[in-house]
């Protein structure tokens, strides 16, 4: 059996019920394949597959929290400290009820390469709960955000572990998890991203993620003849990605004509009002029957069907494993001609397969949506710096990134054999730079 055969097998046993890590991991080992196998014999010496697919340090506690009745609640919370080999552990943290330790696992895992992608020294971290924070108080939130904090400052810290918003992780939930950072441990440090603008955080972080999205996939569009000007975009989701995807989507001359959430989605042939968008998501966390009774414009469905809609470019910017097989087949019978994930590995592998086979440009995720950990960490530095960029700094800083991060996954796909085939190129590109540290550093 070939080593990545092997580590594949043995990540199947020893890590039982955590599908979503299976998939991740066997996703990025099989587009290395090319490169382990032409050096095995040493990666399997130095056992650096194992060592990459198994957490540094994995936390695993309880939060609990008293409700506005004073009932007690407790939710599971985790924190995967997976590789620290080019910089401090750096990945959000999630609050869904769908959280658990194979999911959280499998976000760590696809951090390390997106994070070695970005150029910047930061390692792979992720973390969250199974925390909802929907239908609760203010107060709620909060209660939760402390006990939660209360337990994580422990083993985190500007130097050694920075998490950062996502699925359900907002300004609100950044900003009380800091101030009890700040409380217990007595540091005013950069130990959050995501941050107020009036305690640390950065301009353009909010807007990175969907911005840098964006920036990637005019690039991608632009070196294989095509101008994103004109084009028509479908978008999933309806949060921090998906409405600042949307907004530099328009900035760019695009017409993005969709967006959805977890209950239902709405195409607006006119193209979606953004103001209006964050008006009932950001302002009124409001479900999207409100944005279609305010808009004449748009069709309101239940359940799920965005990818039904005929579009040039798809981005899927809501969760893992939304655009499935049949939804790349109708994405490409309606000549769809390029997807870039703003999700999290929102695209499963027959359907990424599907695409690819049928000539569909197809940015990964963990380049595509490296905007926002990038941003992140210039974050860190203003934080380290005692200095604040202005928007336009951070947004040229941003674009130089992503459009540096594209050219970087093209000319690896290209070097090894499989031009166009970015999924390749992202793997590569991300692991020979995490690789060749480890190896650096010795066994540890
Ligand atoms: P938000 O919580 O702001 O928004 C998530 C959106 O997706 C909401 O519209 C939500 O609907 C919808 N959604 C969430 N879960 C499901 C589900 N199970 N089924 C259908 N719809 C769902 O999160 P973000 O925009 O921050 O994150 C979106 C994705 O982007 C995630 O995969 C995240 O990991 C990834 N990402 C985020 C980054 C960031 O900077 N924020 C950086 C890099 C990646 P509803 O409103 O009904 O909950």
């Amino acid at each position: 059996m070939s080593y990545v055969d092997e580590v594949i097998a043995q990540v199947i046993e020893k890590n039982p019920a955590q599908p979503e890590f299976h998939q991740a991991v066997k996703e990025v080992l099989e587009s290395l394949r090319v490169v382990i196998e032409a050096d095995e014999e040493k990666y399997r010496k130095d056992a650096l597959l194992e060592r990459i697919v198994t957490p540094e340090r994995q936390l695993l506690f309880r939060v609990p929290w008293v409700d506005d009745k004073g009932q007690v609640h407790v939710n599971n919370a985790f924190r995967v400290q997976f590789n620290s080999a080019i910089g401090p552990y750096k990945g959000g943290l999630r609050l869904h009820p769908s959280v658990n330790l194979g999911i959280i696992k499998f976000l760590g895992f696809e951090q390390i390469f997106k994070n070695s992608l970005t150029g910047l020294p930061i390692g792979g971290g992720k973390g969250g709960s199974d925390f909802d924070p929907k239908g609760k108080s203010d107060r709620e939130v909060m209660a939760f955000c402390q006990s939660f904090m209360t337990e994580l400052c422990k083993y985190i810290g500007a130097d050694t572990d920075v998490p950062a918003g996502d699925i359900g992780t907002g300004a609100r939930e950044i900003g009380f998890m800091y101030g009890q950072y700040k409380r217990i441990r007595g540091l005013y440090e950069g130990v959050l991203t995501g941050k107020g603008l009036s305690y640390g955080g950065s301009l353009a972080r909010t807007e990175a993620t969907g911005y840098g999205l964006l920036y990637l996939t005019e690039e991608m569009l632009k070196c294989n003849g095509h101008d994103i000007k004109g084009k028509t975009v479908c978008v999933s989701g309806a949060g921090n990605v998906a409405i600042y995807a949307i907004q530099k989507a328009q900035q760019l001359g695009a017409k993005p004509v969709t967006c959805s959430d977890s209950t239902g989605w709405i195409y607006d042939p006119e193209g979606i009002d953004v103001a209006l968008l964050k008006e009932v998501k950001e302002v009124k966390r409001a479900r999207l029957t409100e944005y279609a009774a305010k808009r004449s414009s748009a069709e309101y469905h239940e359940g799920r069907g965005v990818w039904t809609i005929k579009c040039d470019v798809a981005l899927p910017c809501a969760t893992q494993n939304e655009l499935t097989l049949d939804d790349a087949k109708a994405l490409v019978a309606n000549g769809c001609i390029a997807v870039a994930e703003g999700a999290n590995m929102p695209t499963t592998m027959e359907a990424t397969e599907y695409l690819q086979a049928n000539k569909v440009l197809f940015a990964p995720g963990k380049a595509a949506n490296a905007g926002g950990v990038a941003t992140s960490a210039l974050e860190m530095s203003q934080n380290s710096e005692r200095l604040s960029w202005t928007f336009e700094e951070v947004d040229s800083k941003l674009k130089n990134i992503m459009v540096n991060i594209f050219h970087n996954l093209d000319d690896a796909a290209k070097k090894y054999g499989m031009e166009g085939n970015y999924v390749a190129g992202a793997n590569i590109a991300g692991f020979l730079k995490v690789a060749d540290a480890m190896q650096a550093q010795g066994i540890v």
